[in-house]
């Protein structure tokens, strides 16, 4: 039997797959990205449960839905009553530390557990001279964040060579970055320049077929975007509506420019990380795993941000290597969801994840990594986002479901009022996208007579997946916020 694996797991936040040149990207070039890819696999088809930071880093930690973790908006703390995997693989003798973006709330009672060592960000972190918190305290950093994040994380490796080099590990590097503010560091900022980034097919995109809800979103490059997210006050005479074009124009130049400049930063430091790997011979034997909390729109639709269930924020990139046991340069187009992660990296330990981690919600995809078919493997994901008072982003609370081929989506919020409340404006709307013949998913066709069976037959499947998750459909005020699972909470309590 070969020895255990060890896991390094990177994650950045809002990294979109449309910015990896391994996905084919348009505007940016990531090689140390890539070599992750053309030494492993392509994942193509991994899919955010709930687009926001804080819900996507719950389910992947316990390999449950929001609605069973508690974490179902950014403004909750992680509850430790929920088990997460780095508590089974500590258990079973494994190493494990966590470095960065944590957001799961910084108060004693939700910092990292299960972490031998850890060191992490309050709230959302700052890109230059972070703060910092770990089990000794808070402390300022100096320097650029991803440069620290990945500086803090080569020093765990060096230590854990010297005192346990026997035991595997696994770390965990998460990255602020690209998230906004989007604050390049200074050495990347002739990157990108103004004027030069392709502009996505859809930038212009009307809505005109979508909801009223989500046509009132606050997340156009057009009118949303601040002079902190573009660094520079916009022109007086960008600023009338006659000038929407070249405003969304300007704004969508600067906004990617600092959006890749923080990428770029990314790429060089995971190549610092596979060349420590490779330098220190444990390239074999090292599981890397690439993949960001979520997508994010890049222009496309007119909008930046993420939480709605368009594909560029529902995709996850996902690259994984593994020499041992995932060809290079494969691809693999299987549905899977974040909340698999923790069943997959258990399974990968060779740990029995539905015995060590009861509670979690999802399946092992080790298999389908080494080109296997895996009999009665998901062909649709559930996804929810329960926010629906944002007051910044005006984003219905929704839920819905995947295929291959459709995309159903229930706007029970309306993205200003709650559901119920007298300041609510839009009344319970649907869309209906089929990928197949649009792709961009540019004609909503929930009223198209012609798609009435394709209707039944997805809200068919939402009802199942919902009953599958253990989650409620909406039914009107006061409805559709099930408890957390207590079950699930009892195993490390
Ligand atoms: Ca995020």
């Amino acid at each position: 039997m070969s020895q255990r694996p060890n896991i390094v797991f990177i994650m950045s936040d809002d990294h979109a797959a449309h910015a990896i040149s391994a996905y084919g990207s348009k505007v940016n070039e990531t090689p140390h990205l890539d070599r992750i890819a053309q030494d492993g696999v392509r994942m193509d088809a991994v899919y955010c449960t709930n687009s926001v930071c804080t819900p996507s880093r719950a389910s992947i930690l316990t390999g449950t839905y929001s609605h069973v973790n508690g974490c179902a908006t950014i403004f909750a703390e992680f509850d430790h009553r929920v088990p997460t995997y780095s508590q089974v693989l500590q258990n079973a003798g494994y190493k494990t530390a966590i470095f960065g973006k944590w957001h799961l709330g910084e108060s004693e009672v939700a910092q990292p557990r299960g972490f031998d060592d850890w060191k992490i960000f309050p709230g959302q972190g700052v890109y230059i001279d972070p703060p910092m918190i770990s089990a000794e305290g808070e402390s300022q950093e100096k320097g650029y964040a991803t440069d620290i994040v990945t500086d803090l994380s080569l020093n765990w490796l060096n230590k854990q060579r010297e005192e346990a080099p026997d035991a595997p590990f696994c770390l965990m590097i998460h990255h602020k970055a690209p998230h906004r503010p989007w604050v390049p560091d200074e050495k990347h900022k002739h990157l990108y320049p103004v004027g030069t980034i392709p502009e996505p097919d859809t930038l212009f995109d009307d809505h005109s077929t979508m909801s009223r809800a989500v046509q009132a979103v606050r997340m156009t490059i057009a009118d949303d975007l601040t002079a902190t997210d573009t660094k520079e006050e916009l022109p007086e005479e960008l600023k009338g509506e006659d000038a929407r074009v070249e405003r969304t124009r300007w704004n969508y130049q600067r906004y990617m420019r600092d959006y890749l400049q923080t990428i770029q930063s990314i790429d060089d430091n995971v190549g610092r990380v596979l060349d420590y790997l490779d330098e220190h011979g444990l390239s074999e034997n090292t599981v890397v795993v690439y993949t960001s909390d979520q997508g994010f729109f890049l222009g496309d639709h007119g909008w930046y941000d993420k939480r709605l269930m368009f594909d560029q924020s529902l995709l996850m990139p996902m690259l994984i290597r593994w020499p041992e046991e995932i060809a290079a340069g494969s691809r693999c187009g299987a549905m899977v969801t974040n909340v698999d992660f923790a069943a997959t990296f258990l399974d990968m330990c060779g740990i029995d994840y539905k015995k060590e981690l009861p509670s979690q919600q999802g399946e092992s995809f080790r298999a389908l990594l080494r080109g296997e078919d895996v009999a009665g493997w998901q062909e649709s994901v559930y996804y929810r986002y329960w926010e629906h008072d944002d007051p910044n982003h005006h984003v219905p609370a929704h839920y819905g479901v995947r295929t291959q081929r459709y995309k159903y989506i229930d706007y029970y919020g309306d993205g200003l009022g709650a559901p119920g409340a007298s300041d609510r404006i839009f009344e319970r709307e649907y869309e209906l996208y089929d990928l197949e013949k649009d792709p961009e998913e540019l004609t909503n066709v929930v009223d198209d007579p012609a798609y009435a069976e394709v209707l039944t037959m997805m809200r068919a499947e939402l009802a199942r997946l919902q009953e599958k998750v253990g989650d409620y459909p909406y039914t009107g005020p006061g409805s559709g916020h099930p408890e957390w699972n207590e079950e699930a909470t009892q195993q490390f309590s």
